[in-house]
């Protein structure tokens, strides 16, 4: 497997970074080779896979065969040359900015490029955004800037149009079942219902398609429609989302987790003796420290991600609702997201009206800003059953 097919649907996207890299290998760089790039797209597009991809690309001699030694460093993180950042807490700051710049200005140890893959770009606040522009302006002259962000609107005009722009589209449910099929082993049936199901997210995809854990998860979540009958059980529903979203984390990061522990480990050696041994334990103690905290920001992000993954299928679930209520569905279920709950679907359609379930729809869209804006997720999560229970025009965007 290149590196190239970890990215679904984006042909045209591959096309363009293939060439760019082609044009980085020759002396001087050709014309689809520049320092800066702006990678786009909606969540699960696979923005981080392109960057990686592309990362890989540049470090590979064979144009990223997924192979390599350097293609193996660069997908396990470990490629002195390739640099992935990801904000600590919810915002870069501003020395975070001012310590990337000043790292992109080392040259590169291995190859001919130093790539600097910033994550989540639209949390850099205006100052490091500042900070960002004058070294994108006038970038090293072995500095690759990949910044990955969900649209171009999320950093400043000013180093957008420093740019270039790669966007990633939605890849259709067809593309994603055959990339589960052809790529993952996956049967063809649990590849259709995992395409249809995560809606265009890859990785969610990926994981419902392997995990029958997350499979369960996400039919528990998909019940809750039919379980709101008094206020005990709204405060029930609501504590299984945030309990469903904090397992899905655990499962996702847990291992990643390991790995980065033993590696750190490894790299401390285990077994010093002597007179370093005291030093040695209390650096490795500081560092597990360091590794650890980092290690729970990630967890809380992902339980973020996590539950707002589950209102999106809450919200796919209405979606059918919506679909069934306005007569858009064919008598066998065709053309619903979520084929499996078909019964559940038709139960909600019948037991209320079109306007209602609009309401509905708009409550979870409430419940996302409210997470956005870090209100606690128990406390967003209980409003929002109460609000699915009794839907009312609060808030309403109709
Ligand atoms: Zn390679």
């Amino acid at each position: 497997m290149t590196v190239w097919d970890l990215l679904v649907g984006q042909s045209s996207v591959v096309e363009r970074l293939q060439l760019a890299a082609a044009d980085a290998g020759k002396i001087p760089a050709g014309p689809g080779m520049t320092h800066a790039w702006l990678v786009t797209g909606p969540p699960g597009s696979g923005r981080s896979s392109a960057a990686g991809a592309f990362a890989a690309a540049l470090m590979c001699s064979a144009g990223g065969c997924g192979e390599c030694d350097e293609c193996v460093a660069v997908s396990k993180g470990s490629h002195p040359d390739v640099e992935v950042v990801r904000p600590e807490g919810v915002t870069y700051k501003t020395a975070d900015a001012r310590a990337l710049v000043s790292r992109a200005a080392i040259a590169p140890s291995r190859g001919r490029w130093h790539v600097i893959v910033i994550e989540d770009a639209d949390r850099l606040t205006e100052t490091a955004n500042n900070v960002l522009l004058k070294a994108i302006e006038e970038p090293p002259p072995r500095a690759v800037w990949l910044l990955c962000t969900p649209s171009v609107e999320d950093v400043l005009p000013t180093i957008r149009s420093r740019c270039r722009h790669i966007m990633l589209r939605t890849p259709s449910p067809a593309e994603v079942t055959d990339y589960l099929v052809t790529k993952m082993g996956i049967s063809e049936q649990t590849a259709r219902f995992a395409a249809n199901a995560a809606q265009g997210h890859v990785g969610r995809a990926k994981a419902l398609a392997r995990d029958e854990s997350a499979r369960q998860r996400r039919r528990d979540v998909l019940s809750i429609p039919s379980e709101l009958v008094d206020l005990g059980s709204c405060m029930a529903a609501a504590q299984k989302i945030v309990s469903a979203a904090k397992e899905d984390a655990v499962s996702i990061t847990g291992p990643i987790d390991e790995r980065e522990r033993a590696d750190l480990l490894l790299a401390w050696g285990e077994g010093a003796q002597g007179k370093g041994l005291r030093g040695g334990v209390r650096g490795v103690k500081g560092a597990l420290k360091e590794l650890e905290d980092r290690q729970k920001s990630r967890r809380t992000r992902t339980e973020r991600d996590q539950l707002d993954r589950a209102l999106i299928d809450l919200l796919g679930f209405y979606r059918d609702v919506l679909a069934v209520q306005l007569g858009a569905v064919e008598s066998d279920d065709a053309g619903l997201i979520n084929e499996e709950m078909a019964v559940e679907v038709r139960g909600q359609a019948a037991a209320g009206s079109a306007v209602e379930t609009l309401q509905r729809v708009n409550a979870i869209e409430r419940a996302r800003l409210a997470l956005e804006a870090s209100v606690a997720p128990a406390l967003a999560m209980e409003s929002l059953t109460i609000d699915l229970r009794r839907p009312s025009l609060r808030g309403a965007r109709l």
